[in-house]
């Protein structure tokens, strides 16, 4: 604590410095790498509560680590539930709990009028991480800054709801998506930097788009877990996720019968993320 302490006087010194350099020098405003720079401790600097208190092993060099899914774990599901929780939220906890299984809980934090069933996700023995708060692809991926105000709401929430910090997420919509394109970069690189590792997703259940049936979402999962080595499974537990919560139970019996074993995510699994080109 009195070490992570220092560090932040350190850095506030670092940047009362470069300022007083940068107004006294009146150094070119051509100078675009410089103003980048400060830009960058100034992010750094807010929200100075929001590292990971474990850092992952992947997150110096995440890029060149992310795999496809092929590693040499041998048939191991990560079951993971985006948008959540909600009042279907129950019911997957219930199936879990039957068949024994651990699961991840990317949660939205906002105004979600059932967050009290994050602390039962986390008593069940589920990894927790964040999601988003607002879940507004346009507000978040507007910059770093904007990003972490977001994630720290949901962050804070988790913390507070389970009395652990979190130490993994999930972009809203995947690390690459239609919003983040000149964003995306810069914001894995700070989320690196603060420890935080983040999953996305080779299996896609299919439950985000429309309404699929309950066997319409168990084939997706069952033909998209065939030939690989290790799946992280797209689902969701918001509220219209109801054929998601009647596919579960099967996908799981089928699953187990097919020799896959089952674990939650943490830092210490290897990325499964999406390439940057
Ligand atoms: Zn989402």
């Amino acid at each position: 604590m009195v070490k992570s302490k220092k560090k932040w006087i350190f850095l506030y010194v670092i940047t009362f410095f470069l300022i007083f350099i940068y107004s006294t020098n009146k150094l070119d405003s051509e100078d675009k790498e410089f103003e980048k720079e400060i830009e960058k401790i100034e992010y750094q600097l807010d929200y100075i509560t929001t590292y990971s208190e474990d850092f992952s092993p992947y997150n110096d060099n995440v890029m060149e680590t992310a795999t496809d899914g092929e590693v040499e774990e041998e048939k191991m599901i990560y079951l993971t539930f985006d948008d959540g929780p909600s009042s279907v939220t129950p019911k997957i906890l219930e199936i879990l709990k039957k068949y024994d299984v651990k699961a991840t809980f990317f949660v939205v934090s906002g105004d979600n009028k059932y967050k009290e069933y994050i602390k039962q996700m986390y008593d069940d023995g589920h990894t927790v991480g964040v999601h988003s708060d607002c879940h507004e692809y346009k507000k978040i991926y507007s910059s770093v800054d904007a990003f972490l105000e977001d994630f720290t709401k949901c962050y804070d929430i988790i913390e507070k709801i389970t009395g652990k910090s979190p130490t993994i997420f999930r972009f809203p919509g995947g690390s690459i998506n239609n919003y983040n394109k000149s964003t995306a970069k810069d914001i894995i690189n700070e989320m690196n930097r603060r420890g935080f590792a983040y999953f996305d997703w080779n299996v896609d259940s299919g439950d985000a788009t429309g309404k699929l049936s309950a066997e319409e979402i168990y084939n997706n999962v069952i033909n998209g877990v065939k030939g690989r080595k290790r799946a992280v499974i797209l689902m969701h537990d918001s509220a219209a996720k109801s054929t998601t919560v009647d596919a579960l139970e099967n996908i799981i019996i089928k699953l187990k019968e097919d020799g896959w074993q089952f674990s939650s995510l943490n830092n210490k699994v290897k990325p499964m993320i999406f390439r940057i080109k």
